[in-house]
């Protein structure tokens, strides 16, 4: 059986983009006879709030959406993720970098002073320098508790790898995907703050939940390069993607352009009606 997920993180309210996601995972799920699960990507115990996980429910709810339950939160499953991120270190694909954004920002500067660009990725962050730090001083650092991120060495997991691929559907390019994993550099595993990141327990997760189909927007296509390494290195099959457009304001008549960046529930005390919104999928 096909397996869909919609995987929001309550970190604000839901709005139109968010609808049009959980509609199209739950009306590609009921087209395949395949089922559709929820899942709270919470991780970023910071941002998450409880309102805006009760706001979830009820506003997928009005949506006139059904899951099954119980629905998987993220914060629940730390364990899990630090095991996926002890295997790779077992690897020895795994580093500890202690600088903040600002000081990268300054490394890259530096790097950029001759006139030549450092690269960017594909959000349009400067690439991070890659590893600075001898052993020695690396694990001194530690020992004095300075707290630092976790780093996935890019070059050495794509040299055991090898070049990966992944099967895409969506609304821009199809067929068959080269990953170009290099273009994002040494992605973070887990932050100071957080013991994973979204990259690491997407990947867990929807391997643990058997999720056989993807849907999301086309904004974490590039990111889908990452996601194939890491399910590569973790041993974790490969669901099928579909990265959908995203709503850019003149997709419904009845919806003004003003309107889409609206919570979900400031449209409903206005008056549309979820009918109105499913016209948009
Ligand atoms: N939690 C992510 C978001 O709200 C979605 C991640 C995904 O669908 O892979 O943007």
């Amino acid at each position: 059986m096909r397996r869909y997920r919609f995987a929001p993180s309550p970190n604000g309210y839901l709005h139109l983009g968010h609808a049009y996601s959980a509609l199209l995972n739950a009306r590609m799920a009921a087209e395949t006879g395949g089922e559709c699960l929820l899942r709270i990507e919470d991780i970023d115990q910071g941002r998450a709030r409880p309102e805006f996980e009760a706001a979830i429910d009820e506003d997928l709810a009005w949506l006139g959406l059904t899951w099954p339950k119980p629905v998987r939160r993220q914060s629940e499953h730390f364990a899990l993720y630090r095991d996926a991120i002890a295997k790779l270190e077992a690897m020895g694909l795994v580093y500890p970098s202690f600088e903040s954004r600002a000081e990268i920002a300054a490394l890259v500067a530096d790097k950029e002073r001759d006139g030549t660009a450092w690269p960017r990725d594909p959000d349009g962050a400067p690439l991070y320098p890659g590893k600075r730090l001898d052993e020695i001083t690396t694990q001194a650092r530690i020992a004095n508790g300075d707290a630092y991120a976790l780093r996935l060495d890019m070059a050495a997991a794509l040299k055991r790898t090898g070049p990966l691929t992944w099967d895409e559907s969506g609304s821009g390019e199809t067929g068959t995907i080269a990953a170009d994993a290099a273009r994002w550099g040494d992605v973070v595993l887990a932050r100071k703050d957080m013991p994973t990141s979204y990259h690491v327990s997407v990947v867990v997760d929807d391997a643990e939940q058997n999720i056989t189909d993807v849907v999301r927007g086309q904004d974490l296509f590039h990111a889908t390069a990452i996601h194939r390494v890491l399910q590569t290195l973790l041993n974790l099959p490969a669901p099928r993607y579909h990265h959908h457009r995203l709503l850019r304001g003149d997709d419904d008549r009845k919806l003004a352009k003003s309107e889409h960046a609206k919570a979900l529930r400031a449209l409903r005390a206005e008056g549309v009606t979820p009918d109105e919104i499913r016209r948009i999928v």
